[in-house]
Order: structure tokens, then sequence, then C-alpha cells
């Protein structure tokens, strides 16, 4: 599996929010989202392989008992099953955070799925192709009847993104109370600026308010 990091660091979105857990980051992404984060996994990435008994080794070396398993896109990552299945074989909790535009065969416990806005929509090239994959309702339900849990997380730009976030949960029959609303931003600043009309939006349909900790806590780095 092409690896771009594996960290130890504490969770910081999501219901597992300030869960001290490893990290395995796979390379490669069949989305080019114009704000992504961690663009060394999408549009430019980078990595090594790593046979899967040796990601398994270096994340038990951590001894953190939460894995999440992230990318780039890790649905796509080849060796994803093995992995998974040894991950839980050493008796951890497993997080897997997909866009959640590919299934396949996975040993998860939180499904955390983060679908693409039309606020991701590159310029360029990869626009089509990223606006042709980035929802498709079917590979959602899947996803989210593949764990024991699982939780939607939108990152949000704009108060009409509201509008589309109403179509994907019509199309999934997603629950409100799995719904995770985040603001867009790498900085404390940015995310702040959002804050209040996400809350609002929040309290007005039920959703919850996503914080970003690791952001918060240690700002715009990588491998935190
Ligand atoms: S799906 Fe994730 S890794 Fe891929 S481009 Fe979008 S934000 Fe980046």
């Amino acid at each position: 599996m092409k690896i771009a990091e594996i960290f130890y660091s504490i969770q910081g979105e999501g219901t597992l929010a300030g869960v001290p857990s490893v990290f395995i980051r796979s390379s490669g992404c069949n989305l080019r989202c114009s704000w992504c984060d961690t663009p060394y996994t999408s549009w430019q990435p980078e990595g090594e392989e790593m046979p899967i008994p040796d990601v398994i080794e270096k994340a038990g070396q951590t001894g953190a008992r939460y894995a999440v398993v992230t990318g780039g896109e890790p649905m796509i990552a080849k060796g994803i099953t093995e992995l998974t299945e040894g991950l839980r074989l050493a008796g951890m909790h497993i997080t897997i955070e997909t866009a959640g535009t590919v299934d396949a065969e996975v040993a998860c416990d939180l499904m955390s799925i983060s679908p693409k806005l039309r606020n991701s929509i590159p310029h360029g090239v990869w626009a089509a192709q990223h606006n042709r994959l980035r929802i498709q309702p079917g590979v959602l339900k899947r996803l989210m009847a593949r764990a024991p849990e699982y939780q939607l997380k939108f990152v949000v730009t704009q108060p009409e993104d509201l509008e589309e976030i109403r179509e994907i949960l019509s199309a999934t029959e997603a629950e409100p109370g799995r719904v995770i609303l985040m603001p867009e931003g790498t900085t404390p600043e940015k995310l702040r600026s959002k804050a209040l009309w996400i809350a609002e939006l929040c309290k007005s349909h039920g959703y919850r308010y996503g914080p970003r900790l690791h952001v918060d806590i240690w700002g715009d780095k990588r491998g935190v």
C-alpha cells in the first residue's frame, strides 16, 4: 500500500474527537477537492510502498487502541481489506475516513463518510471527473450499512450548502443525528469565521457541529 504517513495523535474530528489514535494515511485519491487539506495524497501524491504487515506493526508500536485509516481515499488503496482485517486482529478499534465514492470489503467499527459538496469542485481538467464521482447515493448507503456505526461529515463553506446536504440525506435516508457540519479551513481563524452560522444551522436541523481539534491545537501542520 502506498503510505503517505503514519503518526500518533488525537482524533480531531467527528464523534471520536479527542481520542488518542494512530493515523494511517494512504496516498492516492479519485477526487480533487479545490480545498483539499492533504494535497500530498491527491494533487501531488507522495509516499512509499509499504507491505501491509509493516504498516500494522508500525501502527501497533504506537500503543494506540484506536486506528484511523484515512487518505487520500483509503477505499481505493491496494490491500485495504488485508490492512483493516489485520488491525482488527491486533485488537484495534477501526475508523475509516472516506469520501464515500467507493465501496470495498473492510473491517470497520466507525464508517466516517465525508461526501464532497459542490463547494469542492476544482477548476481545470479534474472538474468533470470530480463532479461525476463525488456523490453516489447507492455507494453511500452501502457504506453506511457496512459498519456498526456511521457518521456523515460535511465540509461547509457557505449557508447555501445546506440545500445540497438535504438532498443527499433524502437520497440516503441518513439520520440527522449522524450528520456533522464542519467549517472549511486549515487555520483556527478561518474555522472561527464560519462557526456562528454553522452552529445556528445545527440548532435548526438537529445536526452536530464538528470542531477540528487538531487545527485548534497545532494549526496548519502535517502529521498531527
Ligand atoms: S477526497 Fe479528501 S483527499 Fe481526496 S481530494 Fe478531497 S479532501 Fe483531498
